[in-house]
């Protein structure tokens, strides 16, 4: 006898959940999958995809600057937001509407409503007022930006309302120097608008290798990108389309816009958990076990709900992993060691394993090489950007544990030396490994000497 209307309901179309929803109803396990917003998530809708398109129209500004060392000439530049945001949102468009019908195909349920949890295996839809009956509920609401609580908040944008500005700002401040924060400074700058990065600590992208924080705060610095540190926001003031920024510091910034990236929150609130007695943590994020499972055992979590490492592919694999534990007897933790990232600054950072500093705590003797080079096409074009690359290796077994790059293409670098990391690479390999000339990732293979700090 069937006891319950579905065997899974999946609480968010993001990542994680569409993920989950469309591998288990493959399998042929009754899902349903309700969504209040769009289906694709913060990474389709309002993250990573809508990014790296306004990355790529902020570079080309820079691209046509730079082919005039190539003999084009490009007079008569002109930038059009009204067109990137139209053609943007059409592209999310279609990439949305992949995210519900891969699920459907697969023979899925899809409810594009706002779900709450009522019982431990209830799930009512909001706007529907019906309440239905799952065997396993997965939450996998992802995580909402935060802004800080100081008076005129309300003028404030966030990254949610970035992609869709009416007009671009003359100048724009944006508070925080995390990835979004400092990936955003590149892009508005790119686009012609004067940025202000406000934050509140000494140094850029906290957790990054040292190195490349400092290098790459240099090259925004110098591209006209204005970092102010130790400072942060006490109040914003709005007088007709004007606002202000009153600091921590007393001073006065007058902008068009004001943006925070100041951390993210999980999506756990008013969702009917904490009532059910599952665990959340301090921030309300939901504590999962190594197999998904919250504290009430017929609900489960994945992705940036349970705040361990916020990214898509993370949040994918989660949702992958929960699938193989839960309905394919294959219970496998996923690896989150030689994890790569990105920052899509310009230039961008691509990173994989341990930064300098991590090493030099984990390891009894860490070797240091590093390479700092005007990158090829650079050279006509004029521009003084030189790139970094940074190779971190563990004296003892002359593995490679960590590898940093500041420079063009760095992320698509990451992407594959995280394959040699993963596979315990040593130095030797990377040594014997032959160069491919003319490119920037040569000088992986091809640095010899050990870095000696100075004096
Ligand atoms: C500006 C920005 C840039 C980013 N760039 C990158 C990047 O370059 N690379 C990268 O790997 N990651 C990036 N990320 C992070 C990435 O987007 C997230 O890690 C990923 O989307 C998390 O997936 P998820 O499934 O956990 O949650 P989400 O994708 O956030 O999906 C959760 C979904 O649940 C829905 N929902 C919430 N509550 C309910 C409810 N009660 N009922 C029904 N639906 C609900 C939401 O509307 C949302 O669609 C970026 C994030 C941001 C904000």
């Amino acid at each position: 006898m069937v006891k319950f209307d579905y065997d899974l309901f999946v609480i968010g179309g993001g990542s994680g959940g569409v993920r989950a929803a469309r591998l288990a109803a493959g399998l042929g396990v009754r899902t349903a999958i309700a969504e209040e917003y769009r289906f694709g998530g913060t990474c389709v809708i309002r993250g990573c995809v809508p990014k790296k398109l306004f990355v790529y129209a902020s570079e080309l500004g820079h691209a046509i600057d730079d082919a005039r060392g190539y003999g084009w000439t490009t007079a008569g530049k002109r930038f059009d937001w009204k067109t990137l945001i139209a053609n943007k949102d059409a592209e999310i468009e279609r990439l949305g509407k992949l995210y519900s019908s891969g699920v459907e195909k697969a023979g899925g349920t899809v409810f594009h409503d706002r779900a709450e949890v009522v019982g431990p295996h209830q799930v009512k839809l909001a706007g529907q007022a019906r309440t239905l009956s799952a065997e396993r509920i997965l939450i996998a609401t992802g995580g909402h930006p935060f802004i800080p609580e100081i008076p005129g908040r309300e003028h404030s944008i966030t990254s949610n309302e970035a992609f869709h500005l009416d007009a671009l700002p003359e100048k724009i401040v944006i508070v925080g120097a995390g990835y979004i924060a400092v990936e955003f400074a590149c892009i508005f700058h790119g686009l012609g608008v004067e940025v202000e990065l406000l934050y509140r600590g000494g140094e850029i992208l906290r957790g990054f290798d040292h190195d490349l924080r400092h290098a790459l705060a240099e090259i925004m610095t110098a591209q006209g990108i204005k970092i102010t540190y130790n400072t942060e926001p006490a109040a914003i003031e709005k007088a007709g389309d004007r606002l202000s920024v009153i600091t921590t510091r007393d001073t006065r910034i007058a902008c068009g816009t004001i943006m925070f990236a100041t951390g993210r929150r999980p999506n756990t609130i008013g969702l009917g958990l904490q009532k059910l007695g599952v665990k959340c943590g301090w921030n309300g994020r939901v504590m999962v076990d190594d197999w998904y499972r919250s504290s009430v055992p017929s609900i489960y979590a994945v992705g940036d709900v349970t705040d361990r490492v916020n990214l898509t592919p993370v949040a994918i694999r989660d949702g992958v992993a929960f699938i193989e534990a839960n309905y394919k007897n294959n219970p496998k933790p996923v690896d989150l060691a030689y994890l790569p990232t990105a920052v899509f600054s310009q230039p961008e950072i691509g990173t994989v394993g341990y930064t300098e500093e991590h090493a030099r705590e984990m390891f009894r003797a860490v070797d240091i090489y590093k390479s700092s080079f005007r990158p090829l096409k650079n050279t006509l074009s004029g521009r003084p950007e030189r790139t970094l690359m940074k190779l971190v290796v563990d004296a003892e077994t002359d593995k490679v544990v960590g590898a940093h790059i500041l420079g063009p293409d760095a992320a698509e670098m990451a992407q594959l030396i995280a394959i040699s990391l993963k596979l315990g690479a040593r130095k030797a390999d990377f040594d014997a490994t032959i160069a491919l000339h003319p490119t920037a990732a040569e000088e992986l293979v091809t640095m010899r000497e050990k870095w000696q700090p100075a004096g």
